[in-house]
């Protein structure tokens, strides 16, 4: 095809732009489908956003149907890829009597899709880990929920895209987004090229992204930071790993990595690029380890080991998946508010159902971005489970 100013622009059936876990999937399985591919990434490598940086947990324990079905569909690819090195440590959730109900409520629909949840007592949770039961109504458990390797399961579907013809273009940060009859010219770095559709998967930067288009998508960041610990002293150590355990009533999380204990709490007050480990945050932390886990007084920091990164955040806290509204060239692949890796997988073989103008395999209604563009409040999904 030839460019308005009358120069031969490269052409592809889809752009993805991003080169996290959403885009390497989505590129994956689009080139699968036979279509022509470009990848267009502003870094140098792929997975250097939230995906370099995320705490690696995968879960079937959600609330929204939608959710657990990403997840579950997700977690049966990762358990057959090596390169997802995929560790069922279990997630343990303990439930403040507040939430107690509503938590349970969502356990019917989770085992119909198969996960193994169980319902425990606060005693028989702190047979799994050793906890301050106080104010405690009890506990989810879901031995089938664990940590996999986000960077080994980016790199394998950048791998396998690149294999199945896709052309990955890395220091190619988007600049300009324009409509053309058929698709888009767009200008990344010192590519310009034409597409038919886009697929934005651009992380915590797809408002930007969209915003070139002309399109709005309510995507923010949100900072998060993950502490580690040094190695933990003989008195803690165990032969298995700690479980992903989230106190809802703090929002407190930690987990087992190798011999060190990794943990965060959201401080709702972090929005938008800031940078950088949000120190005095720490005390927040430490003070709500310590209410419902006092062993945690055996436990140093290591500061040098300490991480942060962004979620991508949307007013609901959940993602927007789906052909926009408005712009049928324009696949929204993005917002996933820190549960995203967990979800990738699935979400890459939807893009390309979209893609297609197949239906998708999983009902995707909860997540269109209509939720947000509709007249009067905005329909938010039904997740509770937003750690
Ligand atoms: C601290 C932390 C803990 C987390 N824990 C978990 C967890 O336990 N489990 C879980 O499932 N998820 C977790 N997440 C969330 C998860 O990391 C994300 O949901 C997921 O990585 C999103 O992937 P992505 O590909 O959409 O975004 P990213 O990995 O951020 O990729 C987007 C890419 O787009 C590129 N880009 C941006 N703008 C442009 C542009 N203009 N042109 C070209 N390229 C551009 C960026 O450079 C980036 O490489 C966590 C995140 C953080 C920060």
């Amino acid at each position: 095809m030839t460019s308005a100013a009358g120069s031969a622009l490269p052409r592809f059936d889809v752009a993805v732009i991003g080169a996290g876990i959403m885009g390497c999937a989505s590129a994956f399985r689009l080139a699968e489908r036979g279509l022509r591919v470009v990848v267009l990434e502003r870094e140098s490598a792929p997975a250097t956003g939230s995906t370099g940086r995320s705490a690696a947990g995968v879960r079937l324990q959600f609330s929204d149907e939608t959710n657990i079905a990403l997840s579950a569909s997700s977690l049966r690819e990762y358990r057959d890829l090596p390169e997802a090195a995929y560790r069922p440590i279990g997630y343990l959730f303990l439930v403040p009597p507040d939430q107690w109900d509503a938590h349970c409520a969502a356990v019917p629909l989770q085992r119909r899709l198969g996960a193994a949840v169980q319902v425990l007592s606060p005693r028989e949770a702190a047979r799994i880990v050793p906890i301050d039961a106080a104010g405690l109504a009890g506990a989810t458990w879901c031995a089938q929920d664990g940590v996999v390797d986000p960077h080994g399961i980016c790199l394998h579907y950048a791998n396998r895209a690149r294999a199945l013809g896709a052309s990955l273009r890395f220091n190619a940060g988007v600049t300009a987004i324009e409509r053309r009859p058929g698709g888009w010219r767009i200008s990344a770095g010192e590519h310009s090229l034409l597409a038919d559709r886009v697929v934005n998967a651009a992380g915590a930067w797809s408002g930007q992204v969209a915003a070139l288009a002309g399109l709005s998508v309510p995507v923010d960041a949100a900072r998060r930071v993950v502490f580690a610990s040094a190695p933990l002293p003989a008195a803690l150590m165990r032969a298995t790993p700690y479980p992903l355990t989230v106190d809802l009533g703090s929002g407190f999380y930690f987990r087992s990595e190798n011999q060190r204990l990794i943990f965060g709490q959201s401080n709702p007050a972090d929005s938008g690029f800031s940078e950088g480990i949000d120190w005095p945050w720490l005390d927040t932390v430490v003070a709500s380890a310590l209410d419902r886990f006092p062993w945690f007084d055996q436990v140093s920091l290591d500061r040098r080991a300490c991480w942060w990164g962004y979620y991508e955040v949307t007013p609901d806290h959940n993602a927007i998946i789906g052909i926009d509204p408005d712009e049928p060239a324009w696949i929204n692949a993005c917002g996933f508010s820190g549960h995203g890796v967990q979800q990738a997988a699935a979400v890459g073989r939807q893009v390309a159902c979209l893609a297609m103008d197949e239906p998708t395999e999983i009902d995707l209604a909860s997540l269109s971005i209509s939720r947000f563009r509709q007249d009067g409040a905005p329909r938010m999904t039904r997740e509770r489970l937003i750690v």
